[in-house]
């Protein structure tokens, strides 16, 4: 399994890794009650009406209830195969136990919409903040598009106003409406506006494999603690590529653990989702899914 690389190669891998760790924005809050915002074209310019952009995440846990690992949703992002839906999906069918089936059922990822927006009422309201839409937010959204015309154009745009009842994840409701009065945005508010086709761009190979690991273990295929040095290893050089998580891979990685490059071992030890999301924010982002 030795793969030459070259120092640019491997560079280039470490940026895209700690591009994914690094704090990107996070999704802004709702608080209870009314809140006024405007949603802002397409950060793509020009006249690109793409204004969202379709995201999902996995969080996925351990028996404990914590968040072993987060990773994009390639499905719910890209329209495209995803490694981790694959090995959730598997790891149901095989799962005995309906503790298990749950765990990784809620490693499922919810689809979201993301979008740039400014928050009226706000000392800051001159800089976007990213809005991350449940299903049930973004279909209002559609709809009162589908009535308004494009409620997103600087000058002609409406504003709409954001209902929150409720904060649990069960009991949180959002309504939208368009607001009574709008009025227009500055053009160079714009060029603030994040760039969504930047920040759903979060695939990493030792994310997505240290994601894998983590269904690995929920499901209980993998012996989590002793054969982590060696998946770590094997991961780096890409040997779990494309091949789903079965117990004959687990004896593989267990033999390739002599060859593994156990310096990476730091690194899955390391938890950047503690610094990344907190309990709060997760049952938020997964209330919005209902919302
Ligand atoms: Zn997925």
């Amino acid at each position: 399994m030795s793969k030459a690389l070259t120092i640019m190669d491997l560079v280039a891998k470490k940026q895209k890794e700690i591009q994914a760790k690094k704090g990107r924005a996070r999704p802004f809050k709702f608080p209870i009650g009314k809140t006024k915002i405007r949603l802002l074209p397409s950060w793509r310019l020009g006249d690109d009406p793409q204004f969202f952009h379709d995201f999902g995440s996995h969080y996925i846990k351990n028996d404990k209830g914590e968040t072993e690992a987060v990773y994009v949703c390639t499905e719910k992002t890209f329209g495209q195969d995803c490694e981790i839906c694959k090995a959730i999906g598997m790891g149901i069918k095989s799962a005995h136990d309906d503790e298990t089936i749950e765990l990784l059922k809620d490693a499922n990822s919810g689809q979201q919409y993301l979008m740039n927006a400014i928050v009226r009422g706000d000392a800051n309201n001159k800089e976007p903040v990213l809005i991350a839409a449940g299903i049930g937010i973004f279909e209002s959204i559609c709809e009162i598009i589908a009535e308004y015309g494009d409620i997103t154009d600087l000058k002609e745009g409406v504003d709409l106003t954001i209902s929150r009842e409720g904060s649990g994840r069960n009991d949180t409701k959002y309504t939208v409406i368009p607001a009574a009065k709008s009025e227009s945005v500055p053009k160079e508010v714009l060029g603030k506006a994040l760039n969504l086709d930047e920040y759903v761009s979060q695939e990493n190979e030792s994310g997505l494999h240290k994601a894998l690991t983590a269904v690995g273990s929920a499901a209980g295929l993998l012996m989590a603690p002793k054969s982590s040095p060696a998946t770590a290893g094997a991961g780096e050089m890409g040997a779990i590529e494309d091949k789903s998580l079965s117990k004959s891979i687990a004896e593989e990685l267990k033999d390739d653990a002599v060859d593994a490059d156990f310096e990476e071992v730091p690194e899955m030890k390391e938890a950047p989702i503690e610094d990344d999301i907190n309990e709060d924010e997760l049952d938020e982002l997964l209330a919005d899914l209902d919302g």
